[in-house]
C-alpha cells in the first residue's frame, strides 16, 4: 500500500489535524516525526473534541498504530498528562497502539523555564513561543545534551548522564538568569512520576515501521506546523526548531529510506499566523475582528487570537515547492462564507517590483501585499458534499487558488467535523 505524508503549507494551524482524522482510516499506521507538545492539532469525532498535541490524530482509530518518531520533542510530563485526559474520555491507549522511539530525546524539566526565561529576557523582542521548551530542546538535542529515551532501561547510567546535565544546566540557570538551581531528588521525582510510565510504549520504530510496510500496510506520516516554519526554510528566525517538511520523514520516524507516495498540502482559505515574525497578508481592525471570530481563529494550545490575513498565493507557492505537495487539501472554506469579496494576496511588490517568488525573509519586511478581491457567495456551504454544488463564486475560487499554486485541489474541507468535506473526483459522501 502507497505512503503518505500529510503536511502544513503556510504557517500552522491549517487543520492538519481534521484531515489525518479523515484519513487515517485508509491506513494502518500513523506516525509524527518532529517536533513537540506544542503542537494543537483538533479533531473532532464521536469520542468529542480534542486538541491533540503530541499524539498522532490516529489515536481514536481502532486497529490504528500510532508511533512517535526518533525526530520529535519527547515530554514525558505532557505526554502523561495528554495520555490520561484522552484515556479518561473513552479512548483506549496502550502499548499495542501508541508506540514510542527509543531514540527520541526527552524533553527535560529544565527546558520549559529556559524557554520563558529566555522569552521574558527578550521583553518586546521575543520570538512568541509557546514556552513548552521546544527550542531549549532542540538546541540541547543538537549539542548533545539531553537524554535519549532508551536509557531509560539503564538505571545507573541515566542518573549519571542526568547529574552531568543537571551541573552544566545549572550553571545557565543561576547564573545567566539568575534561576533558582533543578536537584537531583526534582529529577528523581520526574523519573518516578512520568518517565517510567513510557518504558513500556518504547520500542525502535524504524524497526516496526519496514516490518508493517513488508507486511503491505499503509503509513500515514502526520507533520507539526507548516513550511514557512520549517527550521532551513521557513522564516528564520521565527520558525520552529525542528524540519517541518515531509522530506524530514524518513529520518524523523527512523524508517529511513522510506517511500513517500503522496504528500498532502494542507492549505487555509485565509491565512493566520501566530506568534511574531513576517506576515505579508496580515489584515488589521475590523476586517481582522471579523474573520478571526468567522475561523474561531484562537491557539488550541494557548488560547492565543491568532494573526489573520487573506490567502498568500505567494507564500502557499512557496510552501507547496518546498513540500514537494502533490494534491492540496483546502481547509475552512465555509468561514469566508460571509465575505461580500474574497480578498486574495497574488503577488508582493517589493521596492515597486511585483513578484511572485517567495523572497529572503530578511526582505520579507519589506514586501506588500498585492491584493485582488473575488466573489464571495453570502450562504451557508456547510453541508455541501459535492464540488458541483457549490455556489458558482465558492467554485471560482477554489479553482482560481488551484491554477495560481499550480497543484490540484483534491480535497475542501467545509466544516470541522469528520464528514464535512468534498473530495474532488471522488464525488461520494
Ligand atoms: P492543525 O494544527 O493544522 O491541525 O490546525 P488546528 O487544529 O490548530 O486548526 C484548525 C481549526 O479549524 C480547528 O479548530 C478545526 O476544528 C477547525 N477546522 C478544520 N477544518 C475546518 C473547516 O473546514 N471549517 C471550519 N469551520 N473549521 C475547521
Amino acid at each position: 500500500m502507497k505512503n503518505c505524508a500529510i503536511v502544513g503549507i503556510n504557517w500552522g494551524d491549517e487543520g492538519k489535524g481534521r484531515m489525518v482524522d479523515l484519513l487515517t482510516e485508509r491506513y494502518d499506521v500513523v506516525v509524527r516525526y518532529q517536533g513537540g507538545g506544542n503542537a494543537g492539532h483538533t479533531v473532532i469525532n464521536e469520542y468529542g473534541k480534542f486538541a491533540l498535541h503530541l499524539l498522532p490524530s490516529g489515536i481514536f482509530r481502532k486497529g490504528t498504530i500510532n508511533v512517535l518518531g526518533n525526530g520529535v520533542a519527547l515530554d514525558p510530563e505532557n505526554l502523561m498528562k495528554e495520555i490520561d485526559e484522552i484515556t479518561a474520555r473513552g479512548v483506549e491507549l496502550t502499548p499495542d497502539n501508541l508506540k514510542i522511539s527509543d531514540r527520541a530525546s526527552l524533553l527535560l524539566p529544565w527546558h520549559r523555564d529556559m524557554d520563558e526565561l529566555e522569552e521574558n529576557r527578550l521583553a518586546e523582542k521575543k520570538y512568541g513561543s509557546t514556552k513548552q521548551g521546544i527550542a531549549p530542546f532542540y538546541s540541547d538535542k543538537y549539542q548533545k545534551k539531553t537524554i535519549l529515551a532508551g536509557e531509560l532501561f539503564y538505571p545507573e547510567a541515566i542518573r549519571a548522564h542526568i547529574k552531568d546535565l543537571l551541573e552544566w544546566k545549572n550553571l545557565t540557570l543561576t547564573k545567566v538568569y539568575g534561576a533558582e538551581p533543578y536537584t537531583m531528588k526534582m529529577l528523581e521525582e520526574w523519573l518516578e512520576k512520568y518517565c517510567e510510565r513510557i518504558k513500556p510504549f518504547l520500542c525502535d520504530t524504524g524497526n516496526l515501521l519496514k516490518k508493517e510496510q513488508k507486511e503491505g500496510k499503509g503509513i500515514l506520516f502526520e507533520a507539526q506546523l507548516g513550511s514557512l516554519r520549517d527550521l532551513d526554510f521557513g522564516i528564520y528566525p521565527y520558525t520552529t526548531s525542528s524540519n517541518t517538511l515531509a522530506a524530514y520523514a524518513p529520518i524523523g520516524s527512523g524508517f529511513l529510506g522510506v517511500q513517500i507516495d503522496e504528500v498532502i498540502g494542507v492549505v487555509k482559505a485565509y491565512s493566520t499566523c501566530v506568534g511574531e515574525g513576517p506576515f505579508v497578508s496580515e489584515m488589521f481592525g475590523e476586517d481582522a475582528e471579523l474573520l478571526r471570530k468567522a475561523g474561531a481563529e484562537y491557539g488550541a494550545k494557548t488560547g492565543r487570537a491568532r494573526r489573520v490575513g487573506a490567502i498568500d498565493l505567494v507564500a502557499t507557492t512557496y510552501g507547496i515547492e518546498d513540500q514537494a505537495a502533490t494534491e492540496i487539501a483546502l481547509t475552512k472554506l465555509d468561514v469566508l462564507s460571509y465575505m461580500d469579496k474574497i480578498p486574495v494576496c497574488t503577488y508582493y511588490s517589493i521596492k515597486g517590483e511585483k513578484t511572485d517568488r517567495f523572497p529572503f525573509p530578511v526582505v520579507l519586511d519589506e514586501a506588500e501585499p498585492v491584493i485582488e478581491y473575488l466573489d464571495g457567495w453570502k450562504c451557508d456551504i456547510s453541508k455541501v458534499r459535492k464540488f458541483e454544488d457549490l455556489p458558482m463564486e465558492a467554485q471560482k475560487y477554489v479553482n482560481y487558488v488551484e491554477k495560481m499554486i499550480g497543484c490540484p485541489i483534491k480535497y475542501i474541507s467545509i466544516g470541522p467535523e469528520r464528514e464535512s468535506i468534498i473530495i474532488r473526483g471522488a464525488e461520494t459522501k
